[in-house]
């Protein structure tokens, strides 16, 4: 048995004002067919590291193709992505005959002239395969679930935590439901739902938690597959962007039908209720402030400057709140400033100079604060940890103003491990307040040592208030943008 395995993978914001080039992925992950790490995956490697795990006990032999990802942005340039397609299919045309094929991918690509990447991309691989390869692909849940990609795959899994903590397990899963359809033990039959609507379903609270369980609860009894609920993108304005929920039957479609139809149905009925809530940045402010800290931090989510949805990470509101008001003891992290972060190394730790910080990158970043600053503490080439991954965050700075500690980076992310702090010799713990720029993926690490999380409203293309961006593509109605929307089985 031979198995083929590849990845390209980024998520598209439409509305991010920072282009996507081959550069982007280049400087990120691009590994060639034998140049993935041994000891840990990436968030859209998982097929790949797991088959390579597998390979000798399960009996089959696994062909390595390329593998890309780029941090989230604009969309991609049309010539990017099909120079990596291309590389892609060429190996696979190079690996033939296969009996399978295991994609690692996003589903939220955009390119010019592509809404569906992973369309696209399955639509070649399936007429160089052929009709009865086993394709299966892992996907992140912040997806867009098109018929097209689901009609030309044979399984899709999609991770359920949101933190993203479970890539190996559902990675897991997917290679052995493959692996069961090539032998002829199972035929994976879809069936997809369209909950009509757009929401932020953190895994970490309830009714989500729940929901988490709910879905695990299907799996592998009673002719049920898989179960994937499609939290979808809301920052792409693209027809097919939404929730939608996707059920494998084992050959029973009316079964998957009425399993996908009912568990849909339970999404909608939690509309309203699914995200915690969207706070104003200056009433979040209020909130950590009045709270009882002395079991930890007090914690202010920036979901709207998350560099993991195709922000920026250096809008200045809350940063300027933070210094008018004076404040003591808190941090702000991590702001994407690579020109002041060189000035910061080039002056040393215990140098104080002025800085202008952040407000770069377009109007939505704000204007940039100009303040004298005292260097902290720099250090370069540093990673944070996500889960059983490692992401590269750049070389890092920080600088206080005033009672205000602000951590600057040269590599675009989101805040996921303490890293941030640590590799700067910082105890993030010990502050009163963080700010941290990510919408949710923060809580795997900081989670444990937050005594309070408060999810507020800055200014950015990855903002929760969606009635703000402007659609014109997306499929209407669309709750909440239409108190009307309904859900539909599509497939
Ligand atoms: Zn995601």
């Amino acid at each position: 048995m031979r198995i083929f395995t590849a990845s390209i993978a980024t998520e598209t914001n439409t509305f991010s004002p920072i282009p996507t080039s081959l550069d982007s992925y280049l400087t990120c992950i691009a590994f060639r067919p034998g140049e993935h790490p041994t000891d840990k995956p990436t968030l859209c490697t998982a097929p790949l590291f797991v088959a390579r795990q597998r390979a000798q006990q399960e009996g089959f032999m696994l062909v390595e193709g390329s593998c890309f990802f780029a941090q989230p942005a604009g969309p991609t340039t049309r010539i990017a992505y099909e120079t990596m397609r291309e590389e892609i299919l060429a190996q696979l045309k190079a690996a033939l005959p296969v009996d399978g094929v295991l994609l690692g991918m996003h589903g939220a690509m955009v390119a010019d002239g592509y809404d569906d990447c992973e369309g696209d991309m399955l639509e070649r691989v399936r007429a160089l395969v052929g009709p009865t390869c086993v394709i299966g692909v892992e996907l992140d849940p912040h997806c867009h679930m098109t018929a097209k990609r689901v009609g030309l795959a044979d399984i899709i899994v999609c991770f359920k935590e949101y933190p993203h903590v479970d890539i190996l397990p559902r990675a897991e899963e997917l290679l052995t439901l493959v692996l069961k359809t090539i032998r002829g033990e199972i035929r994976p039959v879809a069936s997809l739902y369209d909950c009509g609507m757009i929401a932020f379903y953190p895994t970490t609270s309830e009714p989500n938690l729940s929901f988490v369980a709910r879905q695990k609860s299907f799996e592998g009894r009673d002719g049920i597959l898989s179960v994937s609920f499609v939290h979808g993108f809301p920052h792409a304005d693209v027809p097919d962007m939404g929730s939608r929920m996707l059920v494998y039957s084992d050959g029973d479609k009316a079964k998957g039908a009425v399993l996908a139809s009912q568990l849909g149905e339970e999404i909608i009925a939690l509309r309203g209720r699914t995200a915690p809530p969207n706070l104003d940045f200056v009433d979040a402010l209020d909130l950590a402030l009045a709270a009882d800290t002395a079991k930890g931090p007090a914690i202010i989510a920036e979901p709207a400057d998350n560099a993991g949805g195709g922000s920026a990470s250096d809008n200045t509101l809350a940063l300027r709140e933070l210094i008018a008001r004076g404040l003591d003891n808190v941090a702000v992290a991590p702001l994407w400033d690579p020109q002041a972060v060189a000035f910061c190394l080039a002056v040393g730790p215990g140098a104080r100079l002025r800085l202008r910080i952040g407000g770069k990158t377009s109007d939505l970043s704000g204007d940039p604060v100009d303040a004298d600053c005292e260097v902290l503490a720099v250090a370069r080439d540093q990673h944070q940890s996500f889960g059983e991954a490692k992401a590269p965050v750049g070389d890092l700075a920080a600088v206080r103003i005033g009672g205000v500690t602000v951590i600057m980076n040269t590599n675009r992310c989101q805040a996921l491990g303490r890293e941030l702090f640590t590799a700067l010799g910082l105890d993030p713990s010990s502050y009163r307040l963080l700010v941290l720029k990510s919408a949710q993926h923060f809580m795997a690490g900081y989670g444990p040592i937050a005594s309070h999380v408060f999810y507020s409203e800055t200014q950015g293309p990855s903002t929760q208030r969606y009635e703000t961006h402007a659609y014109s593509r997306i499929a209407r109605p669309k709750w909440p943008l239409d108190a009307e929307a309904s859900g539909t089985l599509l497939l």
